[in-house]
């Protein structure tokens, strides 16, 4: 099984938080100038803007917009916490709506101390809860399986299998699964998990980084692909075998990228895009 070749960055995204430094107007213009296809925005780059407007820019410089990021963090230890996250996530509907994009990711959560079942519950009531605006807007919610290192504080669910029995419970048209590579590569069933996402309609987005040896942090040190470990070829001939044929989204949260000069590392971006994806 192999992946198809990557001859023109027509199928890459960029997420904003990959370049860091740059503002959401920065980072638009510097993705569309270099030929990136797609774009997903990360929420905290549309503080204090008016979200139709980064809406109306990017239309007009021809990125897709792939998704934002990210919704999310349902489980609370008290019911007005609960309350405050879906509120938070009927936002991140609305925002999505007038930004023009078609998803959200969410990281959902968890409580430490609190048991990871429970979080899975709060976090299947908590979709539910904001289901009926994002019907409304027609928006999709795509569940990101976290690394299990990332259990305590920022997601309950931890496997592609754990985000599909979310994705039955609810059984709904409009969720489905974000595979992020960094959180999932290890996993012994990828493959049949990735397999059963595409059969279902519910595999909505790809995400890709690398895993650097040694990793000096668990949160913001990430690979370009080609400099870690992840099977990144192997894994996306999973993907596009499932059906899968969305943007390949880069996504590198990492202190030693966001140190160097970002108009070179969107260049290095599109060399590890194109020979190590
Ligand atoms: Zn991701």
């Amino acid at each position: 099984m192999s992946a198809i070749p990557l001859t023109d960055t027509s199928k890459l995204c960029v997420h904003t938080i990959t370049t860091k430094p740059w503002s959401v107007e920065e980072a638009i213009d510097k993705y569309a100038e270099a030929g990136v296809g797609g774009i997903t925005v990360w929420r905290q780059w549309l503080e204090g803007r008016k979200i139709s407007e980064v809406g109306d820019q990017l239309r007009a410089c021809d990125l897709e917009i792939v998704s934002l990021c990210r919704g999310g963090f349902f489980p609370a230890a008290t019911s007005q916490g609960l309350e405050d996250a879906i509120e938070d996530n009927r936002l991140a509907i609305r925002e999505a709506a007038e930004l023009g994009a078609p998803m959200i990711v969410l990281v959902c959560g968890a409580v430490p101390g609190q048991a990871l079942d429970e979080s899975r519950k709060q976090i299947a009531d908590g979709i539910a809860a904001a289901l009926p605006l994002a019907e409304d807007y027609n928006i999709r919610l795509a569940i990101e399986p976290l690394h299990p290192m990332y259990a305590d504080d920022r997601s309950a669910i931890n496997t592609m299998a754990s985000a599909n029995e979310v994705c039955d419970r609810l059984d709904h048209p409009l969720v489905g699964i974000a595979a992020d590579v960094y959180h999932i590569w290890w996993d012994p069933d990828l493959a049949e998990q990735i397999r059963i996402t595409g059969e279902k309609n519910r595999l909505f987005a790809y995400h890709v980084c690398d895993w650097m040896t040694p990793t000096t942090d668990l949160l913001n040190d990430r690979g370009l692909m080609g400099e870690g470990c992840i099977p990144l070829e192997e894994i996306r001939a999973m993907v596009e075998k499932a059906g899968f044929t969305g943007f390949n989204e880069v996504e590198v949260f990492s202190d030693r990228w966001w140190a160097r000069d970002q108009d070179e590392f969107l260049t290095e971006i599109k060399k590890a895009y194109l020979n190590y994806t």
